[in-house]
């Protein structure tokens, strides 16, 4: 079977950055499960994966634009510190929760006051192109109840 939307794809990868070190695998735990065609994952990984099948392997390097975005100088913020919801001593260049009216976010110090924390909210991997090796485990039909809920059930995906 073809990866096409509404399948469920699984697959392995490692991710690599810009400097070409790799900073995510999936190879130490269960494959990655996902709905085709529901922007589930970045977006040019999802065309690179559209029309392999199982036991394929390949690599593709995707620019920032279809990846996390380039990064934005508008991205800085004043936080009052009662919005940080990671405990301990705030050191520059360290990741953070936040609390932001859209949610829990993560951010990244760049200056910490006694009151306020400057942060600068650009994805990690904002401005990078990501190169992922993949190879593709399983292609299989969605469910009715997977459609209807928009994500995978069972192994890498939802449980509930
Ligand atoms: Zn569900």
């Amino acid at each position: 079977m073809k990866i096409a939307p509404d399948t469920v794809v699984s697959f392995h990868y490692r991710l690599r950055n810009s400097a070409g070190e790799e900073i995510e695998t999936s190879h130490d735990g269960e494959a990655m499960a996902y709905l085709h065609g529901h922007r589930g994952i970045i977006e040019g990984l999802e065309r690179a994966l559209s029309g392999r099948e199982a036991g394929e392997s390949f690599s593709v390097e995707v620019a920032p634009r279809e990846a996390y975005g380039e990064r934005r100088d508008d991205a800085l913020q004043r936080i009052p510190m009662k919005q940080v919801l990671t405990k301990g001593k705030l050191k520059p260049g360290m990741a953070i929760h936040v609390r932001t009216e859209h949610g829990p976010r993560q951010v990244m110090v760049v200056k910490a006051g006694r009151f306020v924390v400057d942060v600068d909210t650009n994805h990690p991997l904002a401005g990078q192109t990501l190169t992922f090796d993949v190879e593709v485990r399983e292609v299989r039909a969605a469910t009715a109840e997977e459609l209807a809920h928009k994500h995978v059930h069972g192994p890498g995906g939802h449980h509930h």
